[in-house]
């Protein structure tokens, strides 16, 4: 979609990504870390200002010490912790469960660890958790559940309740969960973003993978995490070891530095009421558009229903809009295992500025009379 996008200048709300800059104090910490020389391998598992960094903000969140040594790893991006924990929890035989929509690099990283992927399928409007669907998929040879939340690219924020009956499953029979909480900074109203290992029982099965791309506007830069009890974080860190070996140095002495402004300056709370005023702005685009988008609790990525417009998939929809309307968006299908069967729905994404939703917005209003 960002091809058709340049081809036919469209507005581009399809790939997610901030076409905005990122905070200054991260940059400005990145040009010290390269001019004071810190461009050498850093140690494989984490440059260990990161690593504390890491530790010291989840320990203030969720009132939970953790250990940096051990119990937190960086690797490349939240794509590498995914892949690395899957190639090291999973294999021939075993069976990885996700909700289906799913992040794409879930079913791939499976696969790619030789074990089989299953998809339990959440459906609109709100995307609840059907716990008799997910019992229905455990298997003897299940071994790890995936869960993401806040959600891509439904951005749903699982609920407590629905928390508390997934962990309860995870632990009746004893599979490992990996979460995937790249969104956690970016939750809206009453929404509340609640990490899985933090309920009762679930810290020693559970991998947290967050990343600090989404949260400090760099995606660029790769510099994801895991955090998790020692075993888990020893397997994952023994994969990735010969996968990336470790992340770029000033980089990750950089994101040390800005999490630390981030606590004490009220960035995270900028954020949201940022990205807040966003989705405002692009859920009245799509109002005007004639389109209502579902109700999110988190993530910045905001899906309608488009089958009115009459195309079979949302791929030909999409490909339309671009053409026809001159504003890109993701087709869900590619969420989905079997696309044909996927609902019609369009995925627009607002990590961006005011300037390129208005023009959206602009476009979009010709979708009103189609
Ligand atoms: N998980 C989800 C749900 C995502 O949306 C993304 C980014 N699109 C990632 C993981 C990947 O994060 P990173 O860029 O840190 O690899």
């Amino acid at each position: 979609m960002s091809r058709l996008a340049r081809e036919h200048d469209a507005v581009n709300l399809g790939q997610g990504f901030p076409d905005f800059p990122g905070p200054d104090f991260v940059k400005t910490a990145a040009v010290a870390a390269i001019n004071a020389d810190r461009n050498q391998y850093a140690i494989s598992h984490g440059e260990p200002s990161l690593r504390q960094a890491i530790a010291a903000s989840w320990g203030t969140a969720h009132d939970l010490p953790v250990d940096p040594a051990t119990e937190v790893t960086v690797t490349s991006g939240a794509t590498e912790a995914i892949f690395a924990a899957l190639q090291a929890f999973a294999g021939s035989g075993d069976e990885v469960i996700a909700f289906e929509p799913f992040y794409d690099s879930y079913p791939a990283a499976t696969v790619l660890a030789g074990a089989m992927f299953l998809p339990v399928r959440l459906h609109p409007p709100d995307w609840a958790l059907t716990l008799e669907a997910l019992e229905a998929a455990v298997t003897p040879q299940t071994r790890v559940i995936l869960l993401n939340t806040p959600h891509n690219p439904t951005g749903k924020v699982f609920t407590r309740p629905e928390l508390e009956s997934f962990a309860e499953l995870a632990m009746r029979r004893d599979l490992l969960v990996i979460t995937d909480e790249v969104y956690d900074q970016i939750t809206f109203g009453h929404a509340t973003h609640l990490p899985l290992a933090t309920l009762p029982g679930m810290w020693e099965r559970t991998l947290t993978i967050g990343s600090t791309g989404k949260t400090f506007s760099m995606t660029g830069w790769k510099i994801g995490y895991a955090i998790g009890p020692g075993t888990l974080n020893s397997a994952l860190r023994s994969v990735h070891q010969f996968v990336t070996f470790a992340s770029a140095t000033p980089f990750q002495v950089a994101m040390a530095e800005a999490m630390y402004v981030a606590q004490e300056s009220g960035y995270y709370e900028q954020l949201r009421s940022e990205y807040d005023a966003r989705r405002r702005l692009l859920t009245n685009g799509l109002r005007d558009a004639g389109l209502e988008p579902f109700p999110i609790g988190g993530s910045y990525f905001l899906t309608a229903d488009v089958s009115r417009f009459g195309f079979d998939t949302d791929v030909e929809f999409c490909r339309w809009m671009v053409r026809e309307i001159g504003v890109a968006a993701v087709p869900p299908s590619a969420f989905y295992l079997e696309p044909a069967t996927a609902p019609v729905l369009a995925r627009f994404c607002f990590a961006k500025s005011d300037q390129t939703l208005n023009e959206a917005r602009e476009r979009l209003a010709r979708l009103a009379s189609r």
